[in-house]
């Protein structure tokens, strides 16, 4: 392909854009000047470019080593799409075609290989390495060589070798999620003396809301129905069979679901994933073996039926929403069984004492983010070390919730398991304990006279449901746990004596119903039809269906062929040539080879 001397050129030329985002043209300028490079994006922020470039710009061919094999075809037909030469190795492939990829790299006629770790390091592949010539690496979703984070790989572990075995080749490490630990981890793993390029985590457009657990089907349901109908996004559940279960419930209410999880036949979930991936308006319910790299930029909401077990999950996760910049949703409801699970998982797991404390911080800090009562956006930007103001676009922000002091009913209810447990020297559910504080007479409160115990019928101005939002948050606190090995039996926490001792204070939410945002909070492409003429929007639509056309001839995403807001912008400007055309952001040369006559040719019959 021809030679480009300047970022900016390639930027133009080869990807359509006309400036570059954040600080792409500095991250460019460092690799290709030959220094090691980290860059912290969140997704959607353009990490890409950030190795493209360079990879166009300097000889020998880029290595990007990569997690996901699923996607490299994807990422290798987008790159096509735009007249770059790219092509992967990875165990998907018959001999045949690998053997194709090996002979284009030794003839110098690839700019960027994708390869996953493991690949990498095999012996033969190391040494054939010894015998091109290399322009850089890049190591995607580089958070996985670190230990501490939450997505260990061991195969990225091994990764270490390239800065010995390759010293002189820049390195660049991507990723959307570290901490300062995980940070310094990929540094001293994989790096020699990097710039850091640390982007803001913020993502403006999304939604942060937080909603309590009680019919979850139901309240998902609505939730996608009055606000994103005919949407594409994504539901998370913790098992595989709610996945299922879930997608075949909203199917049956008229909503386009799938299940993605790792349970599923390898075809089934490729299946799944390409009509995600392809069509428009598909939501999937997926355990978190779905999403890693999916680089959708539609997807207007992420939905947590069951929350995650950390911050940088649930960030990570929802981060998959609006990627576009589009106004998207960030929706979770959250109840007394995320907690109880959430700290069995980790009770139970065969994890090493120190690893298990760690989860616990982990879970602890999520807790914290779901129990909040400000601003949830400067939480998350707190955890991740950044300070902001309250951000106006979140359920807190848009409804402050008021607080009610109940530092009393806890201590009530703390006791009142103490009590029960003097009495009968055993432990109950939570269900026996709520009733024994509003002194409902049942069978077992019969059987085990708990109607003479000091704590009866002490707590009859609450409501069970109000008991068990107090009780979610006991259990957040440590001032209650629950032993699911004895039938969820409550014991008293390590911060319960605290609390009776009257040294902690409970403050807890009041409980009020759900409010929806008032309408779907439209999105400017919608609001970009409106203005429209009836006139201008027959040739939009008319460009839609010609792509969706190409689409289907192509095999490829219709978004990969022109993005929606490429195609609003040649109804705008109505390019009569093709300089004109060349002027319109998301069309390099490659396109205007592929589909510029094409294009004109629509936009000409209708002037
Ligand atoms: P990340 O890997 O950081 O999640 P991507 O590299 O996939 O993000 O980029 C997200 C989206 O932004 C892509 O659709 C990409 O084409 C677009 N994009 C990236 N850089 C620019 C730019 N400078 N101008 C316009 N669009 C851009
Ligand atoms: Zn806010």
């Amino acid at each position: 392909m021809q030679r480009y001397t300047t970022a900016k050129e390639v930027l133009n030329q080869v990807f359509g854009y006309d400036t570059f985002r954040g600080f792409q043209e500095q991250v460019v300028k460092s690799v290709t000047q030959g220094r090691d490079a980290l860059v912290l994006m969140p997704t959607g922020g353009g990490k890409s470019l950030c190795y493209q470039i360079p990879a166009l710009l300097l000889d020998g061919v880029a290595i990007v080593v990569s997690p996901l094999i699923a996607l490299m075809q994807d990422q290798v037909d987008a790159l096509e799409e735009v007249g770059v030469r790219a092509a992967f190795l990875n165990s998907t492939q018959t001999m045949a075609e690998a053997d194709l990829v090996r002979q284009r790299l030794l003839a110098g006629d690839l700019d960027l290989l994708y390869v996953a770790p493991e690949r990498l390091m095999l012996s033969s592949m190391l040494i054939f390495l010894g015998r091109i010539k290399i322009s850089l690496f890049a190591i995607d979703e580089a958070h996985c060589v670190s230990v501490w984070g939450h997505d260990f790989r061991p195969e990225y572990g091994e990764l270490t070798v390239l800065k010995s075995m390759f010293p002189s080749i820049p390195r660049i490490a991507l990723t959307a999620t570290a901490d300062e630990k995980t940070r310094s981890e990929i540094v001293s793993r994989l790096l020699n003396d990097p710039q850091l390029f640390i982007a803001s985590f913020d993502r403006p457009n999304i939604f942060y809301r937080i909603v309590d657990k009680r019919h979850v089907r139901e309240q998902l349901l609505e939730f996608i129905r009055y606000e994103h109908s005919g949407d594409s996004g994504i539901v998370y559940c913790l098992a595989r069979r709610t996945t299922e279960e879930l997608a075949e419930y909203l199917t049956q209410c008229g909503i386009e679901a799938l299940p993605y999880h790792a349970g599923l036949s390898p075809e089934e979930r490729a299946r799944n994933q390409s009509r995600f991936l392809r069509e428009d308006g598909v939501v999937i319910v997926a355990t978190i073996a779905f999403g890693m790299g999916i680089d959708k930029p539609n997807v207007r909401f992420v939905a947590h039926v069951d929350m995650p077990k950390s911050i940088e999950s649930y960030f990570q996760e929802t981060g998959r929403a609006g990627r576009d910049g589009e106004p998207a949703d960030a929706w979770m409801a959250y109840g007394l069984n995320d907690v109880v699970n959430q700290r069995f998982l980790i009770d139970a797991s065969e994890a090493e004492d120190v690893h298990k404390q760690l989860c616990t911080q982990k879970l602890d800090a999520m807790l914290g983010l779901a129990e909040a009562p400000d601003c949830r956006r400067q939480r998350l930007l707190t955890y991740f070390g950044e300070s902001s103001q309250p951000c106006g676009h979140c359920d807190n922000c848009l409804n402050p919730p008021a607080l009610l002091d109940m530092t009393v009913p806890a201590q009530k209810f703390v006791s009142c398991i103490y009590r029960i447990q003097q009495a009968s020297l055993i432990s109950f559910g939570a269900q026996h304990v709520i009733d024994v504080l509003m002194g409902n007479m049942t069978d077992r409160v019969a059987q085990y006279s708990h109607d003479q115990i000091s704590t009866w019928g002490i707590g009859a101005d609450l409501s069970a449901g109000e008991w068990r939002v107090l009780l979610r948050q006991l259990i957040a606190r440590h001032m209650v746990w629950v032993d699911v090995q004895h039938r969820g039996a409550l014991r008293l926490g390590e911060k319960a004596k605290a609390l009776l001792r009257g040294e902690l204070t409970i403050q807890v939410r009041k409980r009020v119903t759900e409010r929806r945002k008032r309408q779907k909070e439209r999105s400017s492409l919608d609001g970009v039809l409106e203005a429209f003429s009836r006139r201008d929007r027959a040739l939009f639509e008319e460009l839609r269906h010609w792509r969706s056309e190409k689409a289907k001839e192509t095999g490829k995403a219709s978004y990969m062929i022109f993005k929606d807001a490429t195609l609003v912008e040649i109804v705008e400007n109505k390019p009569m040539t093709v300089t004109q055309l060349q002027e319109i952001s998301g069309i390099g040369e490659k396109k205007i080879q592929n589909y510029g006559d094409e294009v004109l040719e629509i936009v000409e019959n209708h002037t």
